[in-house]
């Protein structure tokens, strides 16, 4: 799995809550179990949607300033994200 090229401190400041910006998310009425995998490995499915998402930099900077330990959440799987946030820290 390809390891995201993203430093979290470039991301917008003080996003709002899902439900402001969900309905135009690629996987807006997407069954949210999709984007809740038992294994990194299962997470292709959710990362494919997030790949053509529009508000990806959004979805990704609520999970960071949120502390969203679980999920596929802006391209980034559990622990591709905690890499992300330990790169910078
Ligand atoms: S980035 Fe992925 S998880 Fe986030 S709203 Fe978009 S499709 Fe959904």
């Amino acid at each position: 799995m390809r390891e995201p090229e993203i430093d979290v401190r470039t991301l917008p400041q003080h996003v709002g809550p899902p439900d402001v910006w969900q309905d135009a998310a690629a996987c807006y009425g997407i069954d949210p179990e999709v984007f809740f995998p038992t294994t990194e490995e299962e997470a292709g499915l959710a990362l494919s949607y997030c790949t053509v998402c529009r508000v990806r930099d959004l979805c990704l900077a609520w999970a960071v300033q949120n502390g969203e330990r679980y999920g596929v959440w802006g391209g980034t799987t559990e622990q591709q994200r905690r890499r992300l946030i330990r790169r910078v820290a």
